[in-house]
This record gives structure tokens, sequence and C-alpha cells, in this order.
């Protein structure tokens, strides 16, 4: 009997480290989360990720064959170097993450993108299986994205293709976006907007949000809770969210014909609240694509939070095979 190779995937959070120990079949064998504690710098993080792979050795009974690592930034893909990491300190930037943690591990480690990375685990063991095309948007604290065309993860010239969040939706006035920019999608649907949404209806007085929310400054999952209560603002916030949310993706349903779009993230967690205005939104956009014409499915991922650290690992498995 062979055994299966175990590979582990780690997905590097501005708030958690999630890791799952899997086999070349998909097989979680085992996880875990611990806390980033970002603050406490590079060198603190970097310790953590190689306390997760001494972990993972431990977990898995032949040996451990890899390293996969997503990170929340834009990275040079051959070199392993960090170009610009959001949510984590600024001595991550530049720093060769890929060489330090294999030098310090002893473990062959590859480095992407973490959005990308759920991306390719939604393609290999996820909703995006019975796809060739697909784009996964995932929205948390902020909104990435991930595309698969012709059965490939594609990354485009300098690896960064898909960042959706980064999509104008607003033309005139808008919020003003990390990356430096107004009215993009992340400032309208991400969770710090829906957030920030239901804090100002709550202070022109909507109490009843307020009460059924239970907090003033309430998180995705506390609105999604008012909204089920009966809360018609909580039920616009998400609305307008998705609305929002489908604008910028008929865009690139328009663009590339995909059969699916799988969304994940934090805030998917708010089920059909929100992928029903993106249906509604994509369908009203993109009329050439009638549903004779194929439509495009709208799925809520199935691997949620642990999407990013299985497409980790997944990809660790592709560079051992020299395709990555
Ligand atoms: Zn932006």
């Amino acid at each position: 009997m062979t055994s299966d190779r175990v590979f582990v995937g780690i997905d590097l959070g501005g708030t958690e480290i999630k890791a799952a120990a899997l086999t070349e079949h998909g097989e979680v064998l085992e996880h875990r989360s611990i806390g980033t504690r970002g603050r406490e710098g590079r060198d603190a993080v970097m310790e953590r990720l190689a306390g997760i792979v001494d972990w993972a050795r431990q977990v898995s009974p032949d040996g451990l064959a890899g390293a996969g690592v997503a990170i929340p930034g834009v990275l040079d893909m051959q070199s392993g170097r960090v170009e610009m990491m959001t949510n984590l300190t600024h001595d991550w930037n530049g720093f060769l993450l890929k060489d330090a943690l294999q030098d310090r591990t002893g473990m062959k480690t590859s480095v992407m993108n973490d959005v990308r990375a759920a991306t390719l685990g939604e393609q290999v063991w996820g909703a995006g299986k019975p796809y060739s095309d697909f784009i996964c948007i995932a929205i948390g604290t902020g909104i990435g994205g991930g595309l698969v065309l012709t059965n490939d993860l594609y990354m485009g010239a300098r690896g960064a293709a898909g960042e959706i969040g980064h999509i104008t939706v607003l033309t005139e006035g808008g919020y003003l976006c990390n990356c430096g920019n107004h009215g993009c999608l992340e400032t309208i649907a991400a969770a710090p907007a829906l957030t920030r949404a239901a804090r100002e209806a709550i202070e022109a007085g909507d109490d009843l949000l307020g009460s059924l929310a239970g907090s003033i400054e309430p998180a995705p999952h506390q609105i999604v809770q008012a909204a089920q209560r009966g809360s018609e603002t909580a039920n616009r916030i998400f609305s307008y969210a998705g609305r929002m949310t489908g604008q910028a993706l008929a865009g690139l349903v328009m663009t590339l014909n995909p059969q699916a779009i799988v969304v994940g993230g934090g805030v998917a967690k708010a089920g059909e609240l929100l992928l029903e205005p993106i249906r509604r939104e994509i369908k009203r956009r993109t009329t050439l694509l009638s549903p004779e014409r194929g439509g495009v499915e709208v799925l809520q991922s199935p691997l949620g939070g642990e999407a990013g650290a299985i497409g980790a690992a997944a990809w660790a498995m592709r560079s051992d095979k020299g395709a990555a």
C-alpha cells in the first residue's frame, strides 16, 4: 500500500494564521488556527509560521512533502519576495518570505496571494470543480478575487490579476480606499463598509437596527442577525453591497463569460442576503447572456474560511510537480 504524501497550506491573515495538513487527494488530516499577532513584527510572525510547519510534520505520519503559504498582499511569484503586505507591519515589504521560511524549516516552500490560493482551492476541491471558467470573489476585511480561465488559474502579466475589490464602482465621490483611489468596490461592500453603514444608520436614529444587532458598531454577522429579525435597514445594507458587487462582477461576466462566480470570505456567510442582490444585478446588466446562452451561477463557497489554506497546500503540490 502506498501512502499519501502530505502538504501543509498556511493562510497568513491579518488576525489569524489558518493551516491545513492535506493529502494529495485533498483529504484534510488536521487543521488549526492561531492568532497572527502581527503587531509583534515580522520575526515573531515568522516564528509562528515555522511552528505551524513543525506541527504539520508531527501530524504527517509518513513525513511532510512541502509547505505553501498564502499571503494577504502582492508578491513576486518567482522569487517569493513580498512586494506589499496589507494589514501587517511594513517590515514585510521586500522580504524574501519563501527563502526565509525554507531556511528556517528545511521544508520546500511556495508562496502565493491569499485569494488566488483560495481560487485554486475552489478549483481543485471546492465549488469551482465542475467549471472550466469561473471567478472567485472573497469578501472580508477587504475584497479580493481570482480567475480560472480555460481550466487555468489566471495570474496576469505580473501575478496581480483578480483585484476585484479595487474596481471603481462609484465614479463620483465615494470613500477613499486603502489603494489611494476613491469609490472602489471594497469601500462599499467589505466588512468595514457594512459596519460603517450600520453605524451611520444607528447614529441617524435607527434604534431598531441598533437593538437587533446588539451593538452600535455591528460586525457583519450582527447585521445579518438584525436583518433576520426584521430590520429593514440591515436588509438594505446587504442589498446595496450586493448590488454594487453585482455591478462590478457584471463587467467581468461580460468580458470573460464564466460559468460561475464563487463568493467566499467572512461576509459571504450572509448567504442569500448578499447572493440574491448580486445575482439580480448581474442578470440586469448582462442581458446578452440569457439563460439560454449559459447565464452564470452565483454560488457560496463550500470551503469557507479554509479555502486559502487548502489552496496554498494545492499550490505547494503543484510546485512540487514542477508546474508552478
Ligand atoms: Zn481601492
